[in-house]
């Protein structure tokens, strides 16, 4: 793709500032919170100047004390609320007093600076209280199963249970609000500024070959289900070949991937596809729409990211979604370890992967776990149960070799590998102790974004490595240059498949795609083994003068936990699933009786009949 010219690029960039800034600008003096309603204002919203207005608020009651006062709470702040004390209004007081903690009212009163001495500075509201003339209370709250405090801990299972009062902490609804502020300048920059079309595609659709385990519905033919989509590849594929050019949609996935840490079976991609671009045209695009929808209180985000290849990123950091905010790397030493003569050491080197290989953690000697490693100790020497095999120039080459520092502490492998997916944990893991251990080798409010591409066409099967599967999905087409190797040895071919990676995490991938329809079947069917005819409409649409095409997906979850530092997906999402895929507030997945399963032909022997007992 040609690139744009550095003056028309600074033109569009000054375009889209502005456009950000005008956007920006509208939103803040149009934002009303409390059109159609009949509160005045939020809780969060009264300061100094309102003194003297009459304000009508609704809230819940986060505390009260001694029928003096109370603290009322919305999603925006909480505002002190004195209580009448006067005999004419002892009604309201009464009222105000006696409802309990999270019961939802309404009161109407005037807005009054605090007696001096009195202002709390830690609240946004901390200079003023609303003293009510009229209350109400619209609902009055039963005994709660937890506090709705942040700093109060309560186990996540309780937490789900009673999502709709978690929902109500700060913290999750900043969570929730700001990702809502995030998509919609994704949508701005996307629809408005590049002219992409917001499309919804089904969710009930038929299987895909290779990838994830998907969901199955069942309809009402017998034997024949649905299967819920695990992104929308074909569609957005046949939107480009139905010509609409550049589609995105915030897009519901679904995988049964069965309980796996921090991953949701139903979970949502920011889905794009463009006709006429090329990898480098989809990675200034994503580039872009982070850029313009980043949040304005986060550490900025440059562009263009680094990128590195498949290959660098497993031997620098033994996996392909690598942590670049720290160094320590693998080192390959397998030269070096050569020529020490340690029988051990050969013996890994013998084998047709064999290397040696290690990270050096500087400042290592601060955590007492690494005690079976190299220590480059003060007086200049290595302390290690290795050092026995190592003569004094030996020593001065490896504290060279890996730039050792004193303090540092090296880890080493011997064996066969190919992906140093070990040493790539280990990394990992030396940096949470080294953390936790006192140094700060990772500042949460930095943002390391990195490009992951040149992967493998195609990677051995993890359960029978003699056949293949595709390493992104059976669409993502060669890289030009490795075209004829598809033929002779398709596991040589490297893919137009680009990954991008957050500090250490993926949250997002996509790739050329193969628009040639020849070419497709031959992927499928000679290399991958699949049946082509459950991907005959894709097959077909290809050779109806498919337009060259591309895309990606971001992990919307992930992305935003990762920009508010949650712990986990779930705190980004309303109404998340357990770790076991329940949904513990509606408990879901439920069981159906026999009646309701007969129009689908479908006959389930114990679990149905237990439910019946259950249920007489
Ligand atoms: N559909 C792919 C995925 O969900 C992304 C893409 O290739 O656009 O991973």
């Amino acid at each position: 793709m040609k690139a744009p010219s550095s003056r028309a690029y600074s033109f569009r960039l000054a375009l889209e500032n502005l456009y950000r800034g005008v956007t920006l600008y509208r939103v803040h003096c149009l934002r009303n919170f409390s059109s159609f309603v009949a509160r005045t204002n939020t809780c969060g919203e009264l300061r100094s100047a309102h003194v003297g207005q009459k304000v009508t608020l609704y809230g819940w009651i986060q505390y009260q004390r001694q029928g003096l006062f109370l603290v009322l709470r919305d999603f925006q702040g909480l505002t002190q609320i004195i209580i009448p004390q006067d005999e004419a209004r002892s009604h309201v007081k009464e009222l105000l007093s006696s409802a309990p903690v999270e019961s939802v009212v309404r009161v109407t009163g005037v807005v009054s600076l605090r007696p001096p001495g009195q202002e709390n500075p830690k609240m946004p509201t901390g200079d003023i209280e609303v003293k009510v003339e009229t209350a109400e209370v619209l609902n009055s709250c039963k005994k709660l199963p937890f506090e709705i405090k942040d700093f109060i801990k309560k186990s996540e299972a309780l937490r789900m249970q009673y999502r709709y009062l978690d929902l109500r902490s700060f913290q999750l609804q900043y969570n929730l609000r700001l990702r809502s502020q995030i998509v919609m300048r994704m949508r701005e920059y996307l629809c408005n500024l590049h002219g992409f079309v917001d499309v919804e595609t089904p969710t009930l659709f038929k299987r895909t070959p290779g990838g994830a385990k998907e969901f199955l519905v069942p309809s009402r033919e017998a034997g024949k289900f649905y299967s819920l989509p695990q992104s929308p590849q074909q569609f957005k594929q046949l939107l480009m070949v139905g010509g609409l050019d550049r589609y995105f949609q915030v897009a519901r996935c679904y995988r049964d991937e069965g309980s796996r840490p921090d991953r949701q079976p139903e979970f949502t991609q920011i889905d794009i596809e463009m006709s006429f671009v090329d990898q480098n045209g989809i990675q200034r695009l994503i580039e872009g729409l982070l850029q313009y929808s980043w949040p304005e209180d986060r550490s900025p985000v440059t562009t263009p990211f680094p990128s590195m290849t498949y290959e660098e990123a497993l031997a620098d950091y033994g996996t392909d979604k690598p942590d670049t905010r720290f160094g320590m790397k693998i080192v390959d030493i397998s030269d070096f370890s050569q020529r020490l003569g340690i029988h051990f050491v050969q013996n890994a080197l013998s084998y047709p992967h064999g290397t040696v290989k290690a990270i050096c953690i500087p400042q290592g000697m601060v955590s007492d776990i690494f005690t079976y490693s190299v220590r480059f100790m003060p007086d200049g020497s290595l302390k290690s149960l290795l050092t026995k095999f190592l003569g004094q120039e030996q020593q001065s080459e490896l504290i060279q070799e890996l730039k050792m520092q004193v303090d540092d502490v090296v880890l080493l492998a011997a064996g066969e590998h190919k992906r140093c997916s070990a040493l790539g944990s280990l990394r990992l893991e030396s940096a949470d102790l080294l953390e936790a251990a006192g140094l700060v080798l990772r500042d949460p409010a930095v943002f390391h974004f990195l490009w992951v591409v040149d992967f493998p066409l195609f990677l051995p099967k993890e359960d029978n490595p003699t056949e293949l599967e595709s390493a992104h999905h059976p669409f993502t087409a060669p890289h030009p240059s490795d075209t004829s190797l598809l033929y002779s040895d398709p596991t040589k071919v490297r893919s137009q498949h680009y990954d991008l990676v957050l500090n250490g995490s993926e949250v997002g991938g996509g790739s050329i795609r193969i628009h040639n329809a020849e070419l497709q079947r031959f992927v499928l069917e000679k290399v991958l083994k699949e049946d082509s005819e459950v991907l005959s409409h894709l097959l077909d649409a290809l050779e109806f003068g498919a337009p060259p095409h591309g895309g990606i997906a971001l992990g919307l979850d992930r992305l935003i936990s990762l920009i508010v530092g949650a712990q986990s997906i779930r705190d980004v999402i309303a109404f998340p699933k357990s770790f076991r895929g329940r949904d513990l507030m509606g408990n879901a997945p439920d069981y159906v009786t026999a009646e309701e399963l007969e129009p689908y032909h479908i006959q389930v022997s114990w679990p149905v009949a237990e439910a019946e007992a259950k249920k007489n």
